[in-house]
């Protein structure tokens, strides 16, 4: 194998000089030959790991060494690359813990405890056999062929530590790998076994399938084997139809998966992503049955941005504004395609930016994307629609300026012209502005705005201060 980093010398050499068995191993070869980039490089040593990253080091010009003395690994970075050292080790397991009791062990020892065959692959950094592939399980036959495969009995690998589950569901959410079918039994199970894995570790592997080429291959597979209703059953209720009347619904599940889908071909934005995830999320619970109209789903946006909140609590993810970006889209996913059921007005496209402001944009991703009818025809009107509408988006932002709305009289002016304290009335008077300016009955301009305000604040009995 063609090694070209120059740190794979470097690491030969020191290596030789001391005696020491080394290798590279794991996800950077499996990337090497997938001819995928890579951030860090494993090396795998016959001996202690921390001794040989600080050699290492000090002969590179003492670069800083961190040392994870638990783990018994060390890494630094050396030309762009995260270098991390680790001894070879064999490691067995309790039924109640991923924490494995670890001992010394051999090269072959080390590539048994690691999680699939592709991922089991080392290459040689020894002088007599430097370049030469380790490969005793058939990695480079799975990876020709796109498969996952555990290098021992599934059932074992699995229950030893569950979160290889995950880590199997992503893998082939990544490279668009099938898990091979005894594999997957044994995610089967043991899928309840993935409880003894903490959220963040959980979500972690998440975010990665959320982030592949095509995140529905992971989602299919983590509905398939059980393991996503064991950490996520708002997304699995929203699966199945029902059936009044011979009247069915779509199933939502699938639905959600080709809205995550379409998203993903035009944005990397993760919690975009997410906001095509969860879009729906209020739906089982706001399902009725109504005669004469059919299924209906009323509230389910409100109910999804309030559900999104208790998911992001719960899942450890971030509290913050990104958790609120998600809500803001859910909660509003609905809007645009409204919007151009009806005569597309000025006023409306106002407002729907006033309520969506810098995440305009990505509303509009979202709502197109959500389209997913099979009836040509009504795509192509929604399609059109929402041409027109972008078109009256830009339209309306380059006059108004609506995006990031900022009222053009403000309070403390209100205050001075008409001599008020605090009050209420200020806000009446802010809001009967912006109102007037949605409306198009004024534009975004402050002498307009000014005029205006002197008509409202005669209608509410208030007098300019002479
Ligand atoms: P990526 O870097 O894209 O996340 P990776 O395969 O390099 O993928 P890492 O978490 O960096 O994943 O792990 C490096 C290597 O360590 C893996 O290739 C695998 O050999 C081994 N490994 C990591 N996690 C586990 C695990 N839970 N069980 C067994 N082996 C593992
Ligand atoms: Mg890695």
């Amino acid at each position: 194998m063609q090694l070209t980093h120059p740190i794979f010398k470097i690491l030969s050499g020191i290596a030789a000089e001391k005696g020491l068995e080394i290798y590279v191993i794991g996800g950077y070869v499996r990337d090497l030959i997938l001819k995928r980039p890579s951030k860090d490089i494993d090396i795998v040593v016959l001996g202690s790991g921390i001794e040989l990253a600080k050699t290492a080091a000090k002969q590179l010009g003492n670069l800083t060494v961190s040392v994870f003395k638990n783990f018994g690994t060390a890494m630094f970075r050396y030309k762009g690359m995260e270098i991390e050292f680790v001894g070879a080790r064999k490691e067995s397991y309790q039924r109640n813990s991923r924490k494995p009791i670890v001992e010394e062990g051999t090269i072959d020892d080390d590539q048994k405890r690691r999680d699939f065959t592709i991922n089991a692959l080392a290459i040689s950094l020894n002088q007599d056999t430097y370049g030469q592939l380790v490969d005793p399980f058939g990695g480079i036959q799975n990876l020709e062929d796109g498969i996952l495969r555990t290098p021992l009995d599934p059932v074992i690998t699995f229950s030893d530590d569950p979160l290889r589950m995950m880590r199997a569901v992503r893998f082939a959410s990544q490279l668009n790998f099938t898990i091979e079918a005894i594999t997957f039994e044994g995610i089967i199970a043991n899928k309840e076994r993935l409880k003894i894995v903490s959220k963040e570790r959980i979500i972690d592997e998440f975010n990665k399938i959320m982030l592949s080429p095509r995140p529905s291959v992971g989602l299919k597979l983590l509905e398939q084997s059980g393991l996503l209703e064991v950490f996520f059953p708002e997304l699995t209720a929203l699966k199945g139809v029902e059936s009044v009347d011979g009247i069915g619904h779509k199933d939502n599940f699938y639905h959600t998966l080709t809205v995550l889908d379409s998203v993903s071909r035009v944005s990397d934005n993760l919690w975009l992503r997410w906001a095509a995830l969860l879009h729906d999320i209020g739906k089982p619970v706001t399902k009725k049955f109504v005669q004469g109209q059919g299924w209906t789903f009323h509230g389910h946006n409100h109910v999804g941005e309030r559900m999104v909140g208790k998911l992001f609590n719960r899942l450890k993810l971030p509290q913050n504004e990104k958790m609120k970006y998600v809500q803001k889209l859910v909660f509003l996913h609905m809007r645009p395609i409204v919007l151009s059921e009806e005569i597309v007005t000025d006023s409306a496209v106002r407002r729907l930016l006033f309520d969506a402001g810098d995440d305009i944009d990505d509303l509009m991703t979202l709502a197109e994307a959500d389209i997913t009818s099979k009836n040509e025809e009504k795509v192509r009107r929604f399609m059109h629609n929402f041409r027109i509408v972008r078109q009256k988006l830009k339209e309306v932002e380059e006059k108004d300026a609506i995006r990031n709305f900022q009222s053009p009289v403000s309070g403390e002016e209100i205050m001075e012209i008409f001599n008020l304290p605090p009050c209420k009335a200020i806000g009446d008077i802010k809001n009967a502005i912006k109102e007037a300016i949605l409306d198009g009955i004024i534009s975004n301009d402050p002498a307009e705005a000014r005029e205006y305000m002197f008509k409202v604040a005669a209608e509410l009995g208030i007098q300019k201060s002479s």
